[in-house]
């Protein structure tokens, strides 16, 4: 049968090299990342023989394998799940499509730093390419469930890998690696050894919740002849199901790597339990870095679904709005159909329960963040504020804990944003309303001559820069009694009861000053402007164009444009 040769996608190639002569000295998690999708395939196979019932496969013995050869160097970790077609091993495994991929791996070439790189390669989360790090050459053996025949990979990770059709492939997949010489490098363990592999094992993969199976050489009883024994090496324990007291951190930690694919550890870890007539587990994490797709319309939300410990879906949109779809982790849904779908879940009257408590949950930690650990707040905001921000849009049922955790940049401090409680705390007696810019940047709405009339007052202005602010600040329109107002747009009043009094009598003398030339502006810009007006908002600037109170403001008509309207 034919064997091809092909190139890896240029992506591909660099993450790769990257991976060979990896400067990621902690080269165990390769194992988690091979184990992790092993049980995801199992998981996989678990789902698809429930949806399609013609699908003839075995589920009754869903397990991980692995498998040592010392004489050969190597480890081959094994499972019986959904195994891959052709195509799907060459999209797969020969590209990566994850959005935003191009442009990490500049940084990364950029970057001469090694802790900064390894520190990129810990938030990408390189996944089966890890195995590169410890083999310097890999197989993969897979046949797809219902499909006869199979198809073997191969590659030393260096540009181009080989593909071929196999006839005996057991159903699911193998990969083989064949290890690095031990000496190849100080951070590589013996990965032939069962004490070293236990280890990795019980430390990354002890909650996976198919078995992970080994086996391993016991001693024969007085001189007698040495035997072997399959032991399963993970408790299989699922974390959410245990209590809070009970799960060490590192557990926490690991697991979340695992579902979410992650290599960092997570910013936090929201654990709860529901009791009464709709029971439910729910483990999620607030992850320390925001994905690079979360702002990708096909970015994936990501909390999976659960059914008494059986795997239901990924990305259950139904259990968290979009606005929250950064939140990783799992729900166990106990009384459930295991074949529910996905349309049958949005409608679901006790799953709409679960999110509520679930979204109150998550808002309320961030608020218990923004309390108690500041640090961790901010990274929290800076990471996903702008997300959380269009929450303020269309959840008018959170919407005042969402004001309550919102942090915005404020002409109060360059450095550190406000939050709305503090804006008000610091308004001037007789300042009525909370006063907010909008615009691209911190630099060009400070200097945007809207600002002049509000610096000379000494009136704070909060400094609204993601495109979601326009949205939410109209929407919201107010927080505590107080409007929420544009300084670019309308008449804004800034002054007391004699000012005005006083600046009417001045601008009524200007106005008779200046009225041929207001007249004779007028008349020049007529296509342009609506209105020449004399302004009591300039300090320095000698003009400026003010939008009417309901017109668009420039970002917002900017958007607008480049979206054809
Ligand atoms: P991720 O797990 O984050 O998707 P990986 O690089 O670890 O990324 O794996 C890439 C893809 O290769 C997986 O999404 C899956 O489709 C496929 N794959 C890897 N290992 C297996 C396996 N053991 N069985 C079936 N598919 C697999
Ligand atoms: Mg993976």
């Amino acid at each position: 049968m034919r064997t091809e040769t092909l190139e890896f996608q240029a992506e591909a190639r660099q993450l790769l090299r990257l991976m060979v002569h990896s400067i990621y000295s902690n080269k165990d998690v390769f194992l988690r990342e091979l184990i992790s999708n092993a049980s995801d395939a199992l998981d996989k196979l678990r789902l698809a023989s429930l949806v399609d019932k013609d699908l003839q496969v075995d589920t009754s013995d869903l397990h991980i394998a692995i498998e040592v050869d010392k004489a050969a160097r190597t480890l081959t970790v094994r499972d019986n799940g959904i195994g891959m077609s052709r195509d799907e091993v060459v999209q797969v495994i020969g590209t990566i499509a994850k959005s935003g991929t191009a442009e990490l791996l500049r940084t990364l070439r950029e970057s001469t730093d090694a802790a900064a790189s390894q520190e990129l390669i810990g938030q990408f989360g390189v996944g089966f390419y890890a195995a590169f790090m410890v083999a310097d050459r890999v197989e993969l053996v897979t046949r797809r469930a219902g499909e006869t025949g199979g198809t073997r990979w191969e590659s030393t990770g260096e540009g181009t890998y080989t593909i071929a059709p196999v006839a005996d492939a057991p159903q699911g997949t193998a990969v083989t690696l064949h290890l690095k010489p031990a000496d190849a490098d100080d951070n590589l363990h013996d990965y032939t050894a069962e004490w070293t592999i236990r280890q990795i094992v019980k430390r990354y993969s002890d909650f996976i919740a198919h078995p992970i199976r080994m086996e391993v050489e016991r001693p024969g009883a007085e001189g007698g002849e040495p035997s072997t024994e399959v032991q399963t090496l993970n408790s299989m324990k699922a974390l959410w199901a245990r209590s809070r007291d009970e799960v060490e951190p590192a557990e926490y930690h690991e697991f979340y790597k695992h579902v979410s694919h992650d290599w960092a550890d997570p910013l936090e870890i929201v654990h709860m339990r529901g009791e009464g007539t709709f029971e439910y587990e729910a483990l999620l994490f607030l992850p320390s870095h925001a994905p690079l797709d979360l702002f990708s319309p096909q970015g994936r939300r990501g909390v999976q679904l659960y059914v008494k410990r059986v795997f239901i879906m990924d990305d259950c949109e139904a259990l968290m709005p979009a606005y929250l779809r950064f939140v990783k982790g799992v729900v166990d849904a106990h009384d459930l159909s295991l074949n529910i779908s996905r349309e049958i879940l949005q409608q679901d009257r006790q799953i709409q329960v679960v999110r509520r408590r679930l979204v109150k949950k998550v808002l309320a930690t961030v608020k218990d963040l923004k309390a108690n650990q500041p640090e961790k707040y901010r990274t929290f905001w800076a990471e996903f504020g702008a997300a959380v921000k269009e929450g303020l849009i269309d959840d008018t049922e959170n919407r005042d804990a969402l004001l309550e955790i919102l942090s915005v940049a404020s002409t109060h401090d360059a450095a550190e944003p406000t939050d709305l409680a503090g804006y008000v705390s610091r308004m001037k007696d007789g300042q009525t309303d909370i006063y907010y810019a909008t615009g691209e940047n911190r630099a060009t709405i400070e200097n945007s001559p809207h600002m002049e009339a509000f610096r000379a007052k000494g009136y704070e202005v909060l400094l609204l820069t993601d495109a979601v602010d326009e949205v939410w600040v109209e929407r919201v329109g107010e927080y505590d009694g107080k409007t929420l107002r544009s300084i670019a747009k309308g008449q804004v009043d800034l002054d007391t009861e004699e000012e005005r009094k006083a600046a009417e009598a001045e601008r009524e003398r200007q106005r008779t000053e200046y009225a041929d030339l207001l007249a004779w502006m007028g008349g020049a810009l007529a296509d342009q402007v609506k209105e020449i007006r004399l302004s009591s908002r300039l300090t320095t600037s000698p003009a400026c164009v003010v939008g009417d109170a309901h017109d668009l403001t420039p970002t917002l008509e900017k958007m607008y444009r480049a979206m054809g309207h």
